[in-house]
């Protein structure tokens, strides 16, 4: 068939936005966050530029992350989103896009409809929907239309899901709300017991990628980091070690490993043989913190591996699942 408007999927994720594009790839990968002035309700900045005005706003000016916990908050912001990453990508302005949008495999039907009413105001032709595990096997190169069980652990801002698939559908899933953003709380409030300090977000994110693990590093690294003394009130440096982090995770990592019990405690027996010979699969950016493959494989006596480019596995299986379009459940079947 001849057709006019692209095809794109997108990643709409908590902390990230990611639009893939057929034919060319993910295009765009920009943070979910922006910045809009009260005064006037106007969109000022979109993405990375928004993300850098966190923390940092003066009070007219609002830096939101329109989604929480892997769902719409705050759905107009998302709606104007999504509404300017499309314009962005579509060089078609006559012909409406074909969307595939992502949702969390526990989203409830509001939910759902929420994410496509969304991607319809702000612009698309038809939508479609697919669960994020299903997407990130997919992305990730796994072919999951074998009677064959595959998990999938895929930890991005604000949700960890743990899903078996097979078959193509989900068998067994659980989503947590713990993920990339508790560690960052994790470590403000450690941060603040120990050392008597505040530090904000972004500092907090920093020193999670550079020194933070769940599993202890092979030689332990330090950094200096900069606050504002709770005693004082003025600004302090501390030196900050691997170890600590080590102390600060151990509650959000021990959940993650619990929610990853729990699907295998409910997981047909012969899935649970297919995975214990496949191993897990981690995918998204929350899986990048260290040693959470070897601490997985230590509580499960799996084997665990980080997906290649798991940042992108999501955007990329929900790019490539749109050859299947046609079959999948459709956007405006909720108009009814
Ligand atoms: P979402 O799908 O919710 O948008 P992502 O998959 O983009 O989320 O993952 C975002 C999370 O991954 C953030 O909390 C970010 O801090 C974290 N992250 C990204 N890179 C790393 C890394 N190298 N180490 C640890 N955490 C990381
Ligand atoms: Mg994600």
């Amino acid at each position: 068939m001849f057709k006019f408007g692209q095809d794109i999927g997108i990643d709409l994720g908590t902390a990230t936005i990611l639009v893939y594009v057929k034919g060319k790839g993910v295009v765009l990968k920009e943070p979910s966050v922006v910045a809009i002035d009260t005064d006037t309700g106007k969109v000022l900045k979109v993405g990375s530029e928004a993300q850098n005005m966190i923390g940092r706003t003066p009070g007219n000016i609002v830096a939101i992350r329109p989604l929480k916990d892997g769902v719409i908050s705050d759905y107009d912001t998302t709606e104007k989103m999504i509404r300017y990453f499309l314009r962005k990508v579509c060089k078609n302005r006559f012909f409406k896009p074909r969307v595939m949008i992502c949702v969390p495999s526990q989203a409830t039907e509001v939910e759902e409809k929420a994410v496509n009413d969304a991607a319809i105001s702000a612009g698309a032709g038809k939508t479609f929907i697919i669960e994020e595990p299903i997407a990130a096997a997919i992305g990730a190169g796994i072919d999951i239309s074998k009677p064959y069980g595959n998990m999938i652990v895929d930890i991005g801002g604000g949700t960890a899901d743990v899903a078996v698939i097979s078959l193509g559908e989900i068998v067994v899933s659980n989503s947590i709300k713990v993920a990339g953003d508790k560690f960052d709380e994790a470590v403000v409030r450690y941060i603040r017991k120990k050392h008597n300090m505040m530090i904000g977000d972004r500092t907090a994110e920093e020193l999670k990628i550079q020194l933070g693990c769940v599993y202890p590093r092979p030689e332990v690294l330090s950094m200096e980091i900069k606050g504002r003394c709770l005693v004082s009130g003025l600004p302090k440096v501390v030196t900050v070690t691997s170890e600590e982090m080590l102390e600060a995770f151990e509650e959000c990592a021990a959940q993650i490993v619990d929610a990853v019990h729990t699907v295998l405690e409910k997981t047909p027996p012969e899935l649970v043989g297919d995975i214990s010979t496949g191993g897990i699969l981690l995918t998204g950016g929350g899986s990048l913190i260290y040693g959470l493959d070897k601490l997985l494989h230590r509580e499960t006596g799996l084997d665990v591996y980080i997906a290649e480019d798991a940042v992108y596995c999501v955007a990329k299986g929900t790019g490539m699942s749109l050859d299947y379009m046609d079959n999948m459940k459709q956007g405006p079947r909720y108009r009814n």
